[in-house]
């Protein structure tokens, strides 16, 4: 039994179960089980707590390519063009909140900042403040941000209700108490202030689900009522600009928020979220049968990210592994899981099978598109059947 992190309600039994390891966003494995709950009150999805830090550190792989650059591209162009995420990210920012001539900003959890480094190139008006939980990101911050508007592990007294807006990207969907999480930010902000988040979304990306270290797996309606649990009304949800993520703005409320949760709402979302565990349920036993029936054989997998890298997990005892496919030029020539990263189309011809790791919901259409994988005597292996 555990209870929601977000309405406190608690969940007999966890939706989806896996044994050790578990994979987190860093592409690392920790050895821990995967257990996801999903809650009915708010239609929440969570999974357990992370052990210590230390434990959490200590994998049986570790980061093998992650660098700025893998961490940033968030897109690749037709043309071949890496669209980098903070790119996207300062100008979804721009246009959901646009913000008043002057506006004081903070970007909290903001790691080097370059999101909210990019708005203010864009908006020479904005006055930018920073904070995060290490100091590594200080000298990034120095040449653009002034010192007293840089805070790390603590943020100071004096930031109190000081800020018109706030933008966190990526940070609420790691943090064990996102209803606390949230009251903090709120008392950052001014009066009528709005917050920017942003968050996978696990219904347009169901990976999302079994990623360790991503605590919470938000619905609408369960951000929705995070968000009312802590002096805050939603304003606009964005779940088209950037594939895979929700961006939500929220005002700053003075009177608390009393409407009723969505009863519908919250069903649906968890009804959606026990689909997705089921998909991953299903999902094992075929990658492990197909594991079994290609055992001994020469196989590649296409994309080195949070599919791929789970597909290695449960084939390399089996199969003949060799080679990652990732049509992302900065990653090829690059090495994952001691396993080279090529582009698709250099495939050698000996290969006999290929496990696509790729988000369900779009692997088709993605391989439709690789000449390179259609040739006569290639078996092609989805994890969704
Ligand atoms: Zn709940």
């Amino acid at each position: 039994m555990t209870a929601c992190r977000v309405c406190g309600s608690h969940i007999s039994e966890p939706s989806y179960e896996a044994s050790a390891p578990a994979l987190t966003s860093m592409m690392a494995f920790i050895d821990i089980p995967t257990l996801v709950y999903v809650c009915d009150e708010c239609g929440h999805a969570q999974c357990a707590d992370l052990p210590d830090i230390e434990s959490f550190y200590d994998t049986t792989y570790r980061i093998s390519l992650e660098s700025d650059d893998h961490d940033q591209v968030f897109a690749v162009a037709a043309d071949g063009t890496p669209i980098f995420r903070t790119d996207h990210q300062a100008a979804i920012g721009l246009r959901l909140l646009d913000l008043p001539q002057g506006t004081s900003i903070l970007d909290y959890g903001a790691g080097k900042a370059d999101t909210l480094r990019k708005m203010c190139m864009a908006r020479d008006d904005l006055h930018p403040h920073v904070f995060d939980v290490s100091r590594d990101y200080v000298p990034a911050w120095n040449s653009w941000v002034k010192p007293e508007n840089q805070a790390s592990y603590r943020v100071p007294d004096a930031w109190a209700g000081q800020f018109q807006a706030i933008i966190s990207h990526f940070v609420i969907e790691h943090v064990a108490e996102p209803v606390s999480f949230l009251k903090t930010l709120r008392g950052l902000l001014a009066p009528g202030g709005r917050l920017l988040l942003s968050m996978p979304d696990v219904a347009a990306n169901p990976g999302d689900m079994t990623v360790a270290d991503h605590l919470n797996h938000f619905s609408i309606a369960s951000i929705k009522r995070a968000l009312a649990l802590s002096g805050f009304m939603l304003e606009t949800v964005d779940s088209t600009a950037f594939p895979g993520a929700f961006f939500i703005v929220a005002v700053c409320c003075e009177q608390p928020v009393t409407s009723a949760p969505d009863r519908q709402e919250a069903a649906h979302a968890a009804k959606k979220a026990r689909e997705i565990c089921a998909f991953w349920k299903q999902a094992t036993i075929r990658l492990d049968d197909a594991a079994k029936q290609f055992s001994g054989k020469r196989a590649a997998v296409y994309g080195s990210g949070f599919y791929g890298s789970w597909i290695c997990s449960r084939i390399e005892a089996d199969v003949d592994f060799r080679v990652f496919l990732d049509q992302n030029p900065k990653l090829q020539g690059s090495v994952h899981f001691n396993r080279p990263v090529l582009s698709p189309s250099k495939l050698d011809d000996d290969v006999d099978v290929v496990f696509v790791g790729l988000n369900p919901l779009k692997a088709r259409a993605a391989i439709a598109g690789q000449a390179a994988l259609h040739r006569p005597g290639l078996d092609l292996v989805w994890i969704d059947g």
